[in-house]
């Protein structure tokens, strides 16, 4: 009886207590955030072409972010209208249920993993995402240390601060590139920062630090199996595409300010995004960001309602694009034919065999496999040197292949290029467990690397 009240208490006692913390929340932020609403009609003093660019910047912020995913998902290739819908539902369900944080990582993970996509791949690659979106906001605040020491720029032009979002993104993937590719660096910077937290907090050593850091290095690789540089670069655009915005906010307003002061109040309005104590930190994320331009110079009635404007685009805007796009979602999954009905799935034709057709023909050799759903035919993936199974979609017009490897059973379709749930193919469904990959055995020389394609 206990045992059982325990396990309840266990289920339902966390749930309440994040409720608990929600409502107390928003109750705390709510007469602050009806303020900044009553700033609205004030919006219509803001030139149109502002929206314009505001809108323009927030596209750019949520396009990097899908190509991010699209990085991350690569290896079971993935349709651009795929990754936006299952961002843009996430998104949207993180803001609007209470604890979100996790519920939007799940309708996000749902939607990609109903499209074919390996759920590991999914979860390793989400994963990875957050880290890479973290460390490059808790880079930011270290950037900004030598604008700040060296002084006020001679004009106080905020205009600047778009040239700055693309210096910075320089500088970050710069960085990043190279801590992702020498992990010695990344060592010797975790070794420097271990010894100065030492000091303040003896538990922490320069090892343990550097330790840590190699290991989330290590999470970011496998994530996005190499390709860091796209990676980096992808979240530094977004990182920058949304600091821009609120640069674009400001100057909407004819605010003058320090670009790297700005940059500041955007890393803690940021920061607090992160802490989930209400849906998406509404409320707390506007009070802090509210908060930060004041502190830097800001007429707080123009904090106010640069907050506002800049909120409304990167908070609020996305919100009903992502019900609609999640309700899309459901609709023609419900409407979707069978799969076995497909054109271009058979289920009863067995493989062609245990390697690619065309690769054991020439000798050759391949880094994946995939079958073709229906003729059989097994050919080599796009990493692979020869690329045979999409020459097989080319040469015959079969339009679908599925995954030949072990534990993967994603479908895509080359002419939608999108992925989709299939039926279960007759065996073999994948090639023989002892068979490597890159493989067959004897066949794969040792640079491979430098012979596939990324
Ligand atoms: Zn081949
Ligand atoms: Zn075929």
């Amino acid at each position: 009886m206990t045992g059982r009240r325990g396990a309840l208490v266990r289920r339902w006692g966390g749930r309440a207590v994040g409720l608990t913390i929600t409502a107390v929340g928003l109750y705390i932020v709510l007469p602050s955030l009806l303020t900044m609403f009553q700033a609205w009609p004030q919006l219509s003093t803001v030139d149109v072409p502002w929206f314009f660019v505001l809108l323009a910047l927030q596209a750019g912020r949520l396009v990097s972010l899908w190509w991010l995913t699209k990085l991350a998902l690569a290896p079971a290739r993935v349709g651009w209208g795929t990754t936006a819908t299952a961002q843009l539902a996430g998104s949207a369900a993180a803001k609007v249920v209470p604890g979100g944080g996790a519920v939007g990582g799940v309708v996000q993970a749902r939607i990609l993993i109903g499209a074919g996509q390996p759920s590991g791949t999914v979860a390793s690659g989400l994963g990875a995402i957050a880290l890479l979106q973290n460390a490059v906001l808790f880079l930011l605040p270290i950037l900004t240390i030598p604008a700040l020491l060296i002084g006020p720029p001679p004009a106080k032009q905020l205009q600047l601060g778009l040239v700055v979002s693309v210096v910075l993104a320089t500088v970050i993937v710069t960085i990043g590139v190279t801590a992702l590719t020498w992990p010695a660096v990344l060592r010797t910077t975790g070794h420097g920062i271990g010894r100065v937290v030492h000091v303040v907090r003896r538990r922490t050593t320069p090892e343990s630090v550097a330790t840590g850091l190699l290991t989330q290095r290590q999470r970011i690789a496998e994530g996005f199996h190499g390709r860091w540089l796209r990676a980096v670069f992808a979240t530094a655009a977004t990182r920058m595409f949304d600091y821009a915005s609120l640069v674009a906010a400001l100057v909407a307003f004819d605010v003058h300010a320090r670009p790297s002061e700005v940059l500041l109040a955007f890393v803690v309005s940021q920061a607090l995004a992160i802490v989930p104590i209400t849906p998406g930190g509404v409320g707390f994320v506007d009070l802090g960001l509210t908060g930060m331009l004041v502190l830097i110079g800001v007429p707080t009635e123009t904090a106010v309602i640069a907050t506002l404007l800049y909120r409304l685009f990167s908070f609020w805007l996305p919100i009903p694009l992502g019900l609609f796009a999640w309700t899309g979602w459901r609709i023609s999954r419900h409407y979707s034919r069978p799969m076995t009905e497909r054109a271009g799935v058979d289920p009863t034709v067995p493989p062609s065999g245990t390697g690619c057709v065309e690769c054991e023909a020439s000798g050759g050799w391949w880094v994946h496999l995939r079958r073709c759903t229906q003729c059989g035919h097994v050919g080599c993936c796009d990493t692979s040197p020869m690329q045979h199974a999409t020459a097989h979609w080319r040469e015959s017009g079969h339009p679908v292949i599925t995954s030949f490897e072990p534990g993967e059973d994603w479908f895509w379709d080359f002419t939608t290029e999108s992925g989709f749930l299939g039926p279960t193919m007759c065996p073999a469904t994948e090639h023989p467990l002892d068979q490597p990959a890159p493989g067959p055995a004897g066949r794969v020389p040792d640079d491979w690397r430098d012979h596939i394609h990324e």
